[in-house]
């Protein structure tokens, strides 16, 4: 089956008491059993939930994985995965990363006898240089989080596969649409589903896919043992946002090329990151890995003043000044005060992140709107270029 279809109909069959097309929000916390432990598969919401079910459904099949689990957010996600290791296990994590992996990485779990190193990743084959007896597993963001660096997944896969490490990709950016970490080899892919497959700016949830049934089975444990699950009422919300994913991700991908093309050739600005340029120095395998090249773009002005980049954030109009991603409006992030405030600055620019870049998401708004607003908050503080004759 194909993505489209896959996203409309996986995970989901008419209600069969009723025949309701879309499956209902089971708003219940427990399930009547016939008789001591007869029960209809459903015994505690916290464990099974139907309305869940389904949607962990969905999101195996588009990430063609065998297994799909949903947490309370991105992050609860993330937090099942490092359950999975013990004291004294090593994590090597993409230097440049969402703000909250990395404060989870080192302001939890780092107590927890787990260690972490950062590392630069866009050359896959240095990676395997920092592995040690100790590593367990490699965490990959791609594209990552703000700079927009591209990471070789397989390449990365195929190093720690040698080693008999687990890999887990972030695969928020992309989008099951756009990247399938697990056919690449990637042992686990997680999302925020807060960002592109809700779609709508209205759900915190996150997911893991995986194919490994003894992996699977544990993460299942730590789910409910845990207890960060999703509840039913978000999991139908996303189940709607998932049915437009690929329509929705096809005019985010259309509407960034646009920004970052009309971004590019702008006198007053710097540098511009967007994986569809030739230009980006992973290009070639953004084209290999990535079916498009995703809704984000960032960039700096020329200069690098910082109050100029907050006075141009300040003067957008279509797009709204806000963290998060992926919902169908625009978005302008400053990830230096914002989504990466928890990376110390030190950090942040040993990766290249510079407090003057503006990050944005592209919605699928109209692209000329958006880049008609682009153009009067840069010019509304920079000044128009005048062409000298
Ligand atoms: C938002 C985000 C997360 C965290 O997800 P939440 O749903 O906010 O907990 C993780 N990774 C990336 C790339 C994100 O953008």
């Amino acid at each position: 089956m194909k993505f489209g279809t896959k996203a409309i109909h996986a995970g989901q069959e008419p209600d069969p008491s009723t025949g309701a097309i879309m499956t209902p929000i089971y708003q219940t916390s427990t399930y009547v059993q016939a008789s001591p432990g007869k029960h209809k598969g459903y015994e505690y919401s916290r464990t099974q939930n139907p309305t869940r079910h389904a949607l962990q459904g969905n999101l195996a099949a588009l990430e063609n994985g065998k297994h799909g689990l949903v947490f309370a957010s991105g992050l609860a996600a993330t937090d099942a995965v490092l359950k999975l290791l013990k004291p004294g296990d090593e994590v090597i994590a993409t230097n440049d990363l969402y703000g909250g992996t990395y404060r989870l990485f080192t302001k939890i779990y780092q107590d927890f006898g787990l260690t972490f190193r950062f590392i630069p990743m866009e050359d896959a084959t240095g990676v395997a240089s920092y592995f040690t007896e100790r590593t367990r597993l490699v965490w990959v963001e791609t594209p990552t989080n703000p700079l927009l660096n591209i990471i070789d997944i397989r390449a990365v896969c195929e190093a720690a596969r040698r080693h008999g490490i687990r890999v887990c990709v972030d695969n928020t950016f992309a989008s099951p649409y756009l990247q399938n970490p697990l056919d690449l080899g990637a042992d686990i892919a997680m999302h925020s589903v807060t960002k592109y497959l809700g779609g709508h700016s209205d759900t915190v949830m996150g997911a893991l896919v995986l194919n490994d049934d003894e992996m699977a089975g544990k993460l299942a444990f730590i789910q409910n043992a845990s207890g960060a699950v999703a509840g039913p009422q978000d999991c139908f919300l996303v189940l709607r946002g998932t049915k437009t994913l690929h329509l929705r991700m096809e005019r985010h991908c259309q509407n960034a090329r646009m920004v970052a093309e009309f971004l590019a050739a702008h006198p007053k600005v710097g540098k511009v990151y967007y994986p569809g340029f030739e230009s980006h120095p992973n290009h070639a395998v953004a084209k290999a890995q990535m079916r498009d090249f995703g809704g984000m773009v960032s960039f700096t002005l020329k200069g690098d003043d910082l109050p100029e980049a907050i006075r141009v954030m300040e003067s957008l109009k279509v797009f709204s000044l806000a963290e998060s991603l992926g919902g169908v409006e625009s978005l302008c992030t400053h990830p230096a005060t914002m989504t990466h405030a928890s990376i110390p600055k030190a950090e942040r620019e040993k990766a290249g992140l510079k407090d003057t870049l503006i990050r944005l998401s592209v919605g699928v708004e109209d692209a000329e709107d958006l880049i008609e607003d682009l153009r009067q908050a840069i010019e509304q503080v920079v000044g128009v270029e005048i062409a000298s004759s």
